[in-house]
């Protein structure tokens, strides 16, 4: 999508620290830290939200935690913890319209909610 700020991320058209990259997903370091570590995976190919997709997608989401797992253990915080978000539509927060997965940890988490 022409206007979508991770798609244009996931082409190289907007810079971003760039911590794995693949012929299907992209993971870079979130802009705006709410942790130690805050990494947000994408997959290459436009997805709205999960409102959007499909059973055909399920094997891209599930490589999304697949991907989240390695990473984790990348980062030193697949034994202290961390948590895997992904927010839809208003009352979630959801920001940039293209699913992603937020991968945080390095502290303490607070509570959901
Ligand atoms: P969400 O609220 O789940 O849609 O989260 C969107 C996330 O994208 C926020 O945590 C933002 O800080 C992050 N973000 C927005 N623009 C960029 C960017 N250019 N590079 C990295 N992260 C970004």
């Amino acid at each position: 999508m022409s206007d979508c700020i991770f798609c244009k991320i996931v082409s190289g058209e907007i810079p971003s620290t760039n911590v794995y990259k693949d012929e299907q997903v992209t993971a870079f370091r979130d802009i705006n830290p709410a942790a130690p570590t805050h990494i947000l995976i994408v997959p290459n190919r436009h997805i709205d939200s999960v409102n959007f997709m499909t059973t055909k997608d399920e094997p891209l989401i599930g490589r999304l935690f697949s991907i989240a797992k390695q990473l984790a253990a990348q980062e030193g915080i697949a034994e202290s913890g961390y948590r895997l978000i992904v927010n839809t539509n208003a009352d979630a927060g959801q920001a940039v319209f293209h699913i992603h997965l937020h991968l945080l940890g390095g502290r303490q988490l607070t509570t959901l909610g």
